[in-house]
């Protein structure tokens, strides 16, 4: 029997779930990727004989993947070998003041007791309260749902779900929230980086991004052979379940015919016909026309002012010294307001930039020897890489910051230029065109942003979008998620529209 044909744009997370979910479905998937291997974001870097895992290094949520296999028949610990982290992230601000945060809650409560005394770690207990309430409110009628709405949120509980509107705090800032849980500013700094996660300032975030600390607390786990290695089990799963995945493929053009997707053409002019298409690109480039004017209506247009962050990140093999580092390390600038104010309001990298070290050869609790470390280091920076050319003399200032920052705590990183390699808004830009290196989409400034990222299903019968510009937004399993929705809704339009449909799907499939 014939099968329904899919052609999925992109190798990032959310292509290849898609791809995933839809060939352990029984249907003849056909993935083009741009680059020369799968991950998008999730990239490695050679660096000397290394790769240095040079996009996300965070991984949570892992329930997102168990349930992806599953639902194949399949256990992802078979696949991808997890190790839960028990030091979530060691926290710095000068030479001394530094603050471990562990998967073990009581034992965030003590170092928060011994850091900043026993009120402030009473007021984290009920933070840490306080944000998994509003993760438990939000993950099925906003995480999970194919499309969100605020009406949609508040019906689901009815005169419950109006009384239950001011616990996920949309109204207030994340800043202003955590300034009544923590009274020690640096506390505020900590948990106020939680909204980055999401490319977006705690200042104008909605304090409903606490529930990313939640996330956090749930569990942080490191993957054998790196982040990149995620991808690479997804593209391997996928082609065992028949999908066809092509590296180095530009696609020009969706074509549609009568209205409906029906295939794409690839730079070079070949033409790939397909029942329905699938974009992992960002949707930026979609309503920017990178794939022809016909599909520019698929998605709402990010205005420059509604990026979310970029980032100047160094990869390189090195040798420390002068810190213990952890697996993840956030070395804070003294100023947090002006860092988010150069960033968003003046467009400038930070005068003194927060400075996130990836040291990706220490596991849990281990501490490497003297030999040269795999470490990415990130600063976050302004989505203008479109407009900036960031050429080596500024690359290089901000190194100096940053790397500056990182010695005001006391870890020099001996940083040799043919070891290290620098990405830029500009690079970024160049990997997601039509971004500015924008890394996740829209920010979440505002109560209403969390809403304005487009679903799977667009306005073209036939073409879904998936990735972490879409709803449910930005990170690996959140992007995840994007991409079985996409698969979910695809098949459930297939099956509705289909008068006898040509695919034997195997198994089933639902969004939740
Ligand atoms: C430096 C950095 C650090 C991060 N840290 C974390 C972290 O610690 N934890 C976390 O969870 N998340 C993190 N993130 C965010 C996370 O990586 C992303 O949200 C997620 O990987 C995005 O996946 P995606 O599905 O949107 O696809 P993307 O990764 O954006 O990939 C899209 C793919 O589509 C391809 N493509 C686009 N257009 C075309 C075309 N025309 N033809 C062919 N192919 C095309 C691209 O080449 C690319 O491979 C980080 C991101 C970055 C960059």
């Amino acid at each position: 029997m014939a099968r329904d044909r899919v052609v999925i744009v992109g190798t990032g997370i959310a292509g290849l779930v898609s791809a995933f979910a839809l060939a352990a479905r029984g249907l003849e998937v056909t993935v083009l990727e741009r680059g020369a291997a799968p991950g998008g974001k999730m990239r490695q870097i050679p660096i000397g004989t290394s790769r240095v895992d040079s996009g996300p290094t965070v991984f949570t949520m892992r329930w997102v993947f168990d349930e992806l296999f599953a639902a194949s028949g399949r256990n992802f610990a078979d696949h991808v070998r997890l190790r839960p982290l028990d030091v979530l992230a060691r926290h710095a601000w000068d030479a001394q003041a530094r603050l471990d945060l562990f998967a073990d809650e009581a034992r965030s409560v003590e170092a928060i007791g011994d850091f900043a005394g026993p009120a402030e770690a009473a007021r984290y207990r009920a933070f840490c309260r306080d944000s998994k309430r509003i993760y438990d409110i939000l993950e099925q009628p906003f995480l999970r749902a194919a499309l969100p709405s605020m009406g949609g949120l508040l019906g689901s509980g009815g005169i419950r779900g109006l009384l239950r509107l001011p616990q996920i705090k949309p109204f207030s800032s994340m800043w202003s929230a955590l300034s009544s849980y923590f009274h020690d500013p640096r506390l505020r700094q900590l948990f106020g980086r939680y909204a980055t996660y999401c490319g977006s300032s705690p200042f104008q975030a909605p304090a409903t991004l606490m529930l990313v600390a939640h996330v956090e607390r749930e569990g942080v786990w490191s993957i054998e052979g790196g982040m990149h290695f995620l991808a690479q089990a997804l593209a391997g799963g996928a082609e065992t379940f028949g999908a066809t995945i092509r590296y180095g493929q530009d696609v020009a053009e969706v074509l549609t015919s009568a209205g409906r997707a029906c295939g794409v053409r690839l730079a070079n002019g070949e033409r790939i016909s397909a029942d329905a298409v699938i974009l992992n690109a960002d949707v930026a480039a979609v309503a920017g026309g990178l794939f022809g004017s016909g599909t520019r209506r698929a998605a709402a247009a990010i205005p420059r002012e509604a990026r979310s962050l970029s980032a100047i990140t160094w990869s390189l093999v090195a040798n420390t010294e002068g810190f213990p580092l952890r697996r993840h390390n956030v070395f804070f600038s003294r100023d947090y307001a002006a860092e988010f104010d150069d960033i968003f309001a003046r467009e400038r990298v930070p005068g003194e930039p927060t400075v996130y070290v990836c040291a990706q050869d220490r596991e849990a609790d281990a501490i490497a020897g003297a030999a040269a470390e795999k470490l990415l280091v990130l600063i976050n920076a302004p989505a203008n890489g479109d407009r900036h050319g960031y050429d080596a003399a500024e690359v290089e200032r901000c190194a100096q910051r940053a790397f500056g920052v990182l010695e005001r705590c006391g870890l020099r990183i001996d940083r040799q230029p043919q070891m290290t390699q620098a990405t830029t808004p500009a690079d970024f830009n160049r990997l997601f065109p039509a971004t500015g290196g924008a890394l996740y989409g829209r920010s979440s400034h505002g109560w209403t942003a969390s809403f304005q990222r487009p679903g799977a299903r667009t306005k073209i019968p036939g073409l879904y979008l998936a990735g972490g510009s879409t709803h449910p937004g930005p990170g690996v399993p959140m992007a995840a998620l994007s991409g079985r929705s996409a698969a979910a809704s695809l098949i459930a339009d297939l099956v509705s529209t289909s008068p006898s449909p040509r695919t034997a799907m195997r198994g089933g499939m639902s969004t939740r």
